[in-house]
């Protein structure tokens, strides 16, 4: 049985729709796929109905951006309930904080004279989800850089004229939320953060005093080696582990669904914790005549 327990669709960063998601799992042979959008569970009610169909166990995921010291990193949630009243406050406090973001950027922007930068930039994000990627396109539309590389190394980059620090709630507040919602905390990708290897024992050990309960040990294709090396993290912390893709978008195989390694033996799958939804052992739909 593959598991993949972190992916995304077009309601945040990802390209397919939830319904698009869900069919391409069921052919990719995975059996439970996460839905996992970044700071939003809009996705959640539609992916549900075409699991049903697809027969992939749906586990209702969100990816909330946390403040680690001076980086951002990211905080999955996986058996949340969508309707829970903490857990949608904080969604919508999230969502608040990027507009302003968005909308300090832009001001910074049109000051420059670029031409509508929130307009634009809301229109090229397709919703109100606006992040720099989005200014970066705009930009280069605009003819203020040749590309997005140009745009992050010139503008929207740290330390940048465009660049707008935002601090992101701590790890302790957003385990909290997903606790409250009744799903599991999985700190996220954690080779991703580029850091050195005593600070990331730093991180893992500030997420597990924060009440996390998972790391993300496999995230993708990755390094070999790297996931004995996190599975070893994990158990010295007393975390169990997850895997996942992270898909967006059928344009990058390194990030397929369901296409990643084995977890290291002497792990314990997040899947076998208390708390973790119920998976239905056949979970392909059985054909009558
Ligand atoms: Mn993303
Ligand atoms: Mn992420
Ligand atoms: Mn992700």
């Amino acid at each position: 049985m593959i598991y993949d327990l972190h992916s995304h669709s077009d309601r945040s960063d990802g390209i397919l729709s939830p319904q698009a998601l869900m069919s391409r799992a069921r052919a990719q042979g995975v059996s439970v796929l996460a839905l996992t959008d970044h700071d939003t569970v809009a996705g959640l009610a539609v992916a549900r109905q075409a699991a049903a169909v697809e027969g992939v166990t749906l586990i209702d995921g969100i990816e909330f951006s946390s403040q680690w010291g001076k980086g951002g990193v990211h905080i999955v949630g996986l058996g949340i309930d969508p309707a829970c009243a903490v857990l949608q406050e904080a969604i919508a406090r999230q969502q608040r904080a990027r507009d302003e973001r968005a909308q300090a950027i832009a001001g910074r922007l049109a000051k420059m004279g670029v031409n509508e930068p929130l307009a634009g930039a809301r229109n090229l994000a397709g919703g109100p989800a606006v992040g720099r990627p989005h200014f970066a396109r705009l930009l280069v539309e605009q003819g203020f850089v040749r590309d997005v590389s140009a745009a992050f190394k010139r503008y929207l980059g740290s330390g940048k004229s465009a660049d707008v620090a935002y601090r992101w709630p701590p790890l302790e507040e957003v385990v909290a939320w997903i606790h409250a919602a009744g799903g599991l905390a999985v700190l996220a990708h954690p080779a991703k953060y580029k850091l050195t290897r005593t600070r990331l024992r730093g991180l893992v050990a500030a997420f597990a005093e924060a009440g996390g309960d998972a790391l993300e040990v496999i995230s993708g294709q990755q390094a070999p080696g790297l996931a004995s090396e996190l599975a070893s993290l994990a158990e010295r912390y007393g975390l169990a582990a997850s895997c996942g893709s992270d898909f967006h978008s059928p344009d990058q195989p390194w990030q397929e669904l369901g296409h990643f390694g084995t977890m290291p033996d002497h792990c314990r799958p997040v899947w076998q914790l208390p708390g973790f939804p119920a998976v239905p052992v056949q979970t392909t739909p059985v054909q009558t005549t």
